[in-house]
């Protein structure tokens, strides 16, 4: 079988799993290995068009894949049945038409790369995630990606008006729509946002602009408890009518980490149980220098840092975007709650979390503006590694059960993939997935599009 797919594309876009780059087949986390029967390169819509037909006639199975950043095992194939598709060759800037505020990016364009090509005409695309070097569009459509800028700009399907892509059957879809404006009937691009590679392969899709700003500045603010950080959120909110880009929150716990793991010295005076990272977009006629002492008003000194170069900015944002990678063996979740119930959320969790684990150490950290936090758990200093993640079915539950009691999501911005496909049938209302069910038999009946989820 090896050798027909061989054949159909040719050897320089088929590649055997023992004969490529390892990182390609092992998932973010590292918790997945793929062994698929070859892993293909294609360089064009055509490419994808020939090899679904091809799989729908030879029974065989397809997972997509873009810049494998994924954190919940999307982008991972198996068996002698699965093919994994890598969409990193199709990495074309198509088109870019800076009076409508469009381009058209294919599927293996990093946000990087989309970024530098608006950037020439004063634009961007405004989705915000620190690996924007390596995730691509593709896998932000098919993970409806969030990231740092959800508070001012949505998730990334409020930044997609149409998609190119292929059907489990082969059907090629040309749905790149350049107008915000498309009132015609169900939307063809939203059904497949978030639909993580379960129903349609994404090739290209046209990708709404914004103005790259002249002028932000970065704010630093040390908050006594999680009620004040949000009354912060709605000041600076109405103080800058709306123009505050991003509104990070990290636990001291959390910042005692990046301290400890990267000899960092704690960045302000008040060593506070929260620490607020926010940046503001300032409009040209209005400097930071001359708006920010009325927006941050009586924030007392010891209480901010501000940033506005460059390279202030970078340095105030350093223990945010490190702290993904030093957290060692944990319990991950990356949920969502809204704003008014986030407080008693994190005190009742806290609590229940003690009492069947003392000495457990919450690292709590996320997109508070979108009540998105990233609830992490790390052992006990005296619990070996091994013993503590035996017990993250039950502490996983503990926390689901409080996000659903105060009205929250599971999954806020990663998706679900192989790690919460089954808790997703555990806790979603029965007419949603029968909806899920119903639409997945009628476009992929069998099942040939990423067949684990
Ligand atoms: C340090 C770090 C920080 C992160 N921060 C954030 C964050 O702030 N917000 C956030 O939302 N995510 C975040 N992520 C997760 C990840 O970056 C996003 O989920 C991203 O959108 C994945 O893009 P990718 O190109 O790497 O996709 P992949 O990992 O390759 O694939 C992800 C899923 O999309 C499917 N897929 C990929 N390409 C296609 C395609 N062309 N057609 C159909 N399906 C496809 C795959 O099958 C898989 O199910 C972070 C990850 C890391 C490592």
């Amino acid at each position: 079988m090896f050798q027909k797919v061989t054949s159909l594309l040719g050897p320089h876009k088929v590649f055997h799993p023992q004969s490529i780059d390892p990182t390609w087949l092992q998932d973010q986390r590292g918790r997945f290995t793929s062994l698929p029967l070859a892993v293909v390169f294609p360089d064009s819509h055509e490419d994808v068009v020939r090899l679904v037909r091809f799989c729908s006639a030879e029974n065989l199975s397809l997972v997509a894949q873009a810049g494998n950043t994924g954190l919940v095992g999307g982008a991972v194939a198996n068996g002698a049945q699965q093919i994994l598709l890598n969409f990193s060759r199709m990495n074309r800037v198509r088109a870019l038409y800076p009076q409508d505020r469009v381009m058209v990016a294919e599927a293996g364009c990093t946000l990087l790369q989309v970024n530098d090509a608006a950037k020439a005409h004063g634009l961007r695309f405004p989705l915000g995630l620190s690996v924007a070097d390596r995730c691509c569009v593709g896998g932000n459509i098919a993970t409806n990606a969030g990231g740092m800028n959800v508070l001012r700009h949505g998730m990334t399907r409020n930044l997609i008006y149409g998609i190119e892509g292929v059907l489990a059957d082969g059907t090629p879809l040309h749905h790149l729509v350049r107008v915000p404006k498309n009132n015609v009937g169900f939307d063809v691009a939203q059904l497949f946002i978030g639909t993580e590679g379960t129903l349609a392969l994404m090739t290209a899709a046209t990708l709404k602009l914004v103005t790259l700003p002249q002028t932000t500045a970065s704010v630093m603010v040390a908050c006594d408890d999680l009620a004040c950080a949000v009354s912060l959120l709605h000041r600076l909110q109405e103080q800058t009518a709306d123009h505050v880009e991003s509104f990070e929150i990290m636990s001291r716990d959390a910042m005692d980490l990046v301290v400890h793991h990267r000899n960092f010295s704690w960045p302000l005076k008040a060593r506070t149980p929260w620490i607020v990272l926010t940046q503001i977009i300032f409009p040209h006629f209005c400097t930071p220098q001359e708006a920010l002492p009325a927006i941050i008003g009586d924030l007392k000194a010891e209480h901010a840092v501000v940033a506005i170069t460059a390279d202030e900015q970078t340095a105030l944002w350093y223990p945010r975007q490190t702290l993904p990678w030093i957290q060692g063996p944990s319990i991950k979740h990356d949920v969502a709650v809204p704003l008014s119930e986030l407080p008693a959320f994190l005190a009742s969790t806290q609590t229940l979390l003690m009492q069947i684990v003392p000495g457990i150490r919450p690292i709590i950290f996320g997109h508070l503006g979108d009540g998105n936090v990233h609830y992490n758990l790390l052992p006990p200093l005296d619990c070996p590694p091994e013993v503590f993640l035996a017990r993250a079915p039950q502490l996983q539950d503990l926390i689901y059960d409080q996000v659903l009691r105060h009205h929250g999501s599971i999954s806020a911005e990663h998706g679900l993939g192989r790690v919460k496909k089954n808790l997703y049938h555990q806790y979603a209302d029965p007419g949603t997935l029968s909806v899920v069910h119903r639409i997945k038999q009628s476009l992929d009946p069998h099942h040939r599009l990423n067949p684990e989820l």
